[in-house]
């Protein structure tokens, strides 16, 4: 069996094949969207996600088919002319794309890739409907201390903050009084199968949306936070969601708030440290980023000009399976995901193997 230190889709969490299969033998697939039993797994999911990442009582939490969708969504439910994006890689710039796709402004600051933000220095307008931060950008492995992106709320009143966390939730701490809205998608940190992407929603944003819609504002059609509101408040989708998917990310919870998400995220901590710790002091292979504030816990991108290829083929006939660079870095990076579906025993397997590359 190999083990994934790919960003997504991963590891799987352990004893996901178990709640699958717990899924199946109670024929939960076959049931009614509609069923009490159904109600009462949406229930379950929504309670423990929301316990998990502190989430207070008034947020909701709806079900999209990704987090590419919630993009789309925020946009079109949230925003009536401009929005601003923090852009330091591919996925906070495809977010900038879809707005500009639904003819939004979008303004964007841009970091190198590999660097983070100078935030005192970067003027962001007043006026802005919506502001949004990656806190972990996959592509790079830069994350975004989350102090920065709670500072906003004193100097932006007027702006919705969203938070891109896709591949650092729940392993990221948000204080809820600063951020309107975060979201993820599972098949990154929560090591399940990929097909559904979670919203933790703000009231403002709702009102938001609800303020848009009397205004006049077409904000989508089944996705419409308004109807999702209204059905989730029933503990209810507005169409047939991922049933499959919900049962599970419950089950995910409900272990992660076994082990506790201060372990879990001490956990993290310690591989991270392990890992870039090796790298720092690796003859030929560096992290990417250099600037410590900025290294993520949950990616580790490392830079190896000469064998990234050849290096990732020599781990997987180890049967450890490492991610490549993203996009024009494909072939002189590695990116090791740190997902909680990852111990500290597969990390201690991966840099032994690396030690044994020949030319290590
Ligand atoms: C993977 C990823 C996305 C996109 O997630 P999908 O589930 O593929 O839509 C967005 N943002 C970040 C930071 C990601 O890592």
């Amino acid at each position: 069996m190999n083990t994934f230190f790919t960003p997504g889709p991963a590891q799987l969490y352990p004893a996901v094949p178990q709640y699958v299969q717990q899924a199946l033998e109670e024929q939960f697939c076959s049931i009614s969207h509609r069923s009490a039993r159904f109600q009462e797994v949406f229930a379950h999911t929504t309670r423990q996600l929301k316990e998990l990442m502190g989430v207070p009582e008034d947020f909701r939490v709806f079900f999209h088919g990704s987090a590419t969708e919630i993009w789309e969504r925020l946009l079109q439910n949230c925003v009536e002319e401009k929005t601003f994006h923090f852009v330091n890689g591919s996925f906070s710039n495809r977010y900038f794309q879809a707005a500009r796709s639904l003819q939004l402004e979008a303004i964007k600051a841009e970091a190198e890739w590999g660097e983070g933000f100078d935030f005192e220095k970067t003027p962001v307008p007043s006026d802005v409907d919506l502001i949004n931060f990656t806190h972990n950008e996959t592509s790079t492995g830069v994350m975004t201390p989350l102090e920065a992106v709670h500072g906003f709320r004193a100097t932006h009143p007027h702006s919705l903050i969203t938070l891109d966390m896709v591949s650092s939730a729940p392993y990221g701490q948000v204080d809820w009084e600063k951020v309107d809205a975060a979201y993820f998608s599972v098949q990154k940190c929560f090591g399940m199968p990929a097909g559904l992407g979670v919203l933790i929603l703000s009231p403002a944003c709702l009102e938001r949306a609800r303020k848009l819609e009397q205004a006049g504002k077409a904000t989508g059609t089944y996705h419409r936070f308004a109807a999702q509101a209204e059905k989730s408040d029933k503990n209810q989708t507005v169409e047939t969601p991922n049933m499959l998917g919900i049962y599970v990310l419950g089950k995910v919870c409900d272990a992660m708030l076994e082990q506790g998400v201060d372990a879990l995220r001490a956990e993290t901590d310690e591989k991270a440290r392990m890992l870039y710790e090796y790298f720092d002091n690796h003859p030929r292979f560096e992290p990417f980023v250099n600037d410590k504030a900025f290294r993520s816990a949950t990616v580790v991108v490392v830079d190896m000009p000469a064998d990234a290829p050849e290096l990732m083929q020599f781990l997987k006939e180890r049967q450890l399976v490492v991610g490549a660079g993203y996009g024009k870095m494909k072939g002189q990076q590695i990116r090791i995901a740190n997902f909680p579906a990852i111990r500290k025993a597969d990390v201690e397997r991966l840099l032994e193997a690396i030690d044994a590359y020949p030319r290590s």
